[in-house]
């Protein structure tokens, strides 16, 4: 009796334990519907950023699942303005906002993985990356400086730490000859994740314009080792946060 007494103790306070740590992550798949995100063509196939990235995201949101309440700004192939994507993150009041992107450039040579956070920045390169990801559909671009700073103001101390831990296991979980190579973590102003206001990152799981990155992006067994990683990052970074309480 006392044990089955004990052992039901055990099982609630687990559960509650668990509950305590468990958040409400959005994840954002990139572009959609009439907006294509960056595309190639390859033997007469079109490859568009916006399938690509709906796979993976559901990826993550499926592995996700299993301990957290987790959602997607889309889970079709459809238009939604990154205002939208916003207001779905404040809807659901979301701890975590993900987005999901496959980078291109001009230069066919470039290639990597990279995690970016919101903050301010100077780098001449990423503001080129900033200018294909703040299309926004059928809405006129532009955010206030004031609104940047406030969200990079409410969300750098988490945004930042959780970019580096979800990096280094994208890049700990992609070997042999799915080794991408490591661009790095970096600040960014991404209008999705300044006008979220919430916690977030923006991945860019390689180039769409490199050949050998997207022969690997295409991959099945590619997409579900970087959705393992981002998995593994916010794992990471809610354990650091447990240790911090
Ligand atoms: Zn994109």
């Amino acid at each position: 009796m006392i044990k089955s007494k004990i052992l039901f103790i055990l099982f609630f306070s687990w559960v509650y334990v668990a509950n305590i740590f468990a958040m409400t992550i959005l994840i954002d798949p990139g572009h959609g519907g009439e907006e294509d995100g960056a595309t190639r063509e390859i033997n007469g196939v079109l490859i568009k950023e916006k399938d690509l990235t709906l796979s993976i995201s559901q990826l993550i949101y499926e592995k996700l699942q299993k301990k957290h309440r987790v959602f997607l700004t889309r889970s079709l192939d459809r238009t939604v303005t990154l205002q939208e994507r916003a207001q779905i993150a404040e809807k659901i009041k979301a701890d975590l906002f993900i987005s999901v992107h496959i980078n291109s450039s001009t230069d066919p040579r470039a290639k990597g993985i990279e995690t970016f956070y919101l903050d301010n920045h100077d780098d001449i390169a990423v503001k080129k990356v900033e200018k294909t990801e703040n299309i926004n559909p059928g809405t006129a671009d532009g955010i206030q400086q004031i609104l940047i700073d406030l969200a990079v103001e409410q969300t750098v101390q988490t945004s930042k730490p959780l970019a580096f831990l979800v990096h280094a296991e994208t890049k700990k979980n992609l070997k042999g000859k799915l080794a991408m190579v490591n661009r790095g973590v970096k600040p960014a102003l991404f209008y999705v994740l300044a006008l979220s206001k919430r916690p977030g990152i923006l991945l860019e799981a390689g180039f769409m314009t490199n050949d050998d990155d997207l022969k690997k992006i295409q991959q099945p067994k590619f997409q579900s080792l970087y959705a393992d990683a981002v998995v593994r990052g916010i794992d990471q970074y809610i354990r650091t946060k447990k240790r911090a309480k």
